[in-house]
């Protein structure tokens, strides 16, 4: 550590954790700059060496985004990779080529400054439309027109490509050309002013195995290159000029968590046992068929929410019934004879089908318009085809059905009364399915909490979607970064309605379970537990952690921390309970 940072003060930033790991060295400050564009004529007798030049610049930025996609694919996976999708797209974008072809051919302007002009006209018009997705490609076709330019001036990639010696990038924002040109000897972590869990440079960071903090704010502005820093990804925890004391501290936790990786590795195989001998039933959340081979790889008893939509949500049109039926009964037939339970369309709100806009029109409050059941109970056919091929799927493993967003015992009638329909149908045409098919209903909306009794004879059990009910409950929006902070699961108001669901469902003999993010948190899981909760359903890599606690920990402990909580009258208070719950059994060593 150099002398002149240890007499600075030390700062502890605080952001949002994005890629584990803890790094320490010097920052190197990236502020992104345009490309100098040059203007001059080109003379007629170099006009098609000019235009070769383009294309030869198109063809290396091709190339230089495949190799940047084929690595996330190798590192990360196919999902990942897909964002580099939008950026090749571009490339090969007819009217934005052609029309800088053109401009050239009329002006004589050399190839640069033409299709800087028609790329800065594009990124224009894109940003002005009223429109989320369509306002987003102006960013990938500015990073994409960057990169075109740098190759047409014979520029070397951005200063980030060549880092002069092992560094902590720090950056207002990368974009995805920005994060895949990082130097991958040099780069020890990144930090972002902004971004989220989900922004380019957090996947590039976890495809390049390096701790990554995101949401500094203005940390920019405040750090020269060649400061001190400590990036703790664990905690989201950026620290500028660390102390000794804080050096020798981030020492010691670093080999603590590679032990404590280790012993979650080894607690992956063992069974979901308390110490008291009470087992727990832990299933995966997913999104997609080959999900199934991640399942496994946990050792999770089955799914416990298989988001549906994301069938749809790729896809140029609704999936056929077909369609559907081969990618339910691949799931049910792969995990066998663990249940899968099949949630019906979650479309609209944070997940609105992109390519079929009329039927997702634009809404003021997507969260609470026209999403899920709602959009179903309107557009039977397309429900129809859903549930006729779950139903059909049904005879090849143990699959449950479930409904999304139920609101009042009302809807949860129609859609019964539309999946007797289909029964008949598919009896009418002579296919077999279980005739005892399980019917689930997500409590995800204040108002079903407050009718689990009502809604409890209608199916035959529940499961708590807590990233929406919390949302709802609290009136935060879920998305929004400004108002994260008061995001809290452990709001006394959350803890009350989850112990009236689970005491209404558990009265009418319907087992009730977790599957929003709160099951796959360990610092939740003993509360969740001790208000009774009968399983949890999480996002496969998170399981380890969560069967490690439950390993440490009496059910006996969880019921008495439960019947504490419910007592507390602050968020704050009743987090710390949990928070020293779970240090007490995850003691490092
Ligand atoms: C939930 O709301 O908790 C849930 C699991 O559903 P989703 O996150 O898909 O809205
Ligand atoms: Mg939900």
């Amino acid at each position: 550590m150099s002398s002149d940072s240890r007499n600075q003060q030390e700062i502890v930033v605080q952001g949002i954790s994005a890629s584990q790991g803890i790094a320490y060295g010097t920052v190197f400050v990236y502020l992104q700059s345009d490309v100098e564009v040059p203007s001059y004529q080109v003379d007629i007798e170099k006009r098609i060496e000019e235009v070769a030049r383009f294309d030869q610049a198109l063809l290396t930025t091709r190339q230089q985004i495949a190799k940047i996609q084929d690595e996330v694919e190798k590192n990360l996976g196919k999902a990942e990779a897909l964002i580099f999708d939008a950026h090749l797209l571009v490339l090969e974008d007819q009217a934005l080529i052609g029309e800088t072809i053109r401009e050239f051919e009329k002006s004589g302007c050399n190839i640069e400054t033409c299709f800087n002009n028609v790329a800065s006209r594009y990124i224009q018009a894109f940003s002005e439309i009223d429109d989320e997705y369509l306002r987003e490609r102006a960013g990938d076709i500015r990073d994409v027109a960057q990169r075109v330019l740098q190759n047409l001036l014979g520029q070397a990639e951005n200063s980030l490509s060549k880092l002069a010696e092992k560094r902590i990038v720090l950056a207002n924002d990368l974009s995805p050309s920005d994060s895949a040109s990082i130097d991958r000897s040099a780069a020890l972590g990144i930090v972002t002013d902004s971004g989220s869990k989900t922004s380019h440079a957090v996947i590039v960071a976890r495809s390049m195995k390096v701790p990554a903090v995101v949401g500094v704010r203005d940390l920019t502005k405040k750090v020269n290159t060649g400061d001190w820093a400590i990036v703790d990804g664990y905690d989201g925890v950026v620290i500028l000029n660390p102390s000794e004391a804080t050096l020798f501290r981030y020492g010691k936790i670093q080999s603590q968590k590679k032990s404590f990786e280790q012993r979650l590795f080894d607690a992956n195989r063992k069974p979901a046992v308390t110490l008291d001998g009470v087992t727990v039933m832990l299933q995966a959340n997913i999104e997609k068929v080959d999900e199934v081979a991640l399942v496994k790889e946990y050792f999770a008893e089955g799914v416990g929410l298989f988001r549906s939509e994301y069938l749809y949500l790729n896809s140029a049109r609704m999936p056929t019934e077909q369609e559907q039926f081969v990618a339910y009964k691949t799931v049910a037939e792969g995990l066998a004879p663990n249940p899968v339970v099949i949630r019906t369309l979650d479309l609209g709100g944070d997940k609105p089908m992109a390519s079929n806009p009329h039927l997702f029109p634009k809404e003021a409050n997507p969260f609470m318009g026209f999403r899920a059941i709602r959009f179903c109970l309107e557009h039977p056919d397309i429900f129809k085809d859903q549930l006729r091929a779950i139903l059909l799927a049904s005879t090849f493993g143990n699959v449950r059905l479930m409904y999304p967003m139920i609101c009042g015992v009302e809807e949860l009638q129609r859609a019964n009364a539309i999946l007797a329909e289909c029964k008949a149908e598919l009896k009418a045409r002579g296919q077999p399915f279980d005739p005892k098919l399980a019917i689930g209903a997500m409590i995800e909306i204040p108002s079903a909490a407050a009718t689990t009794d009502l809604l409890a004879p209608e199916c035959d059990f529940f499961s708590i979607g807590t990233n929406d009910l919390i949302q709802y409950l609290l009136a935060i929006d879920r998305g929004n970064d400004r108002i994260a902070h008061l995001y809290e699961p452990t709001h006394p108001a959350v803890l009350r309605t989850l112990k009236h669901i689970i005491d209404e469902a558990h009265r009418a003999r319907r087992p009730v379970g977790v599957c929003g993010e709160m099951a796959g948190d360990p610092i939740f899981v003993p509360l969740l537990l001790g208000l009774g909760v009968d399983s949890l359903s999480m996002t496969p890599p998170v399981l380890p952690a969560v069967k490690y606690l439950i390993r440490a920990m009496k059910m006996t402990d969880a019921r008495d921390l439960a019947a504490e909580a419910l007592m507390l009258g602050s968020a704050k208070e009743i987090y710390a309970k949990c928070d020293a719950f779970y240090r007490a059994r995850i003691a490092l060593e």
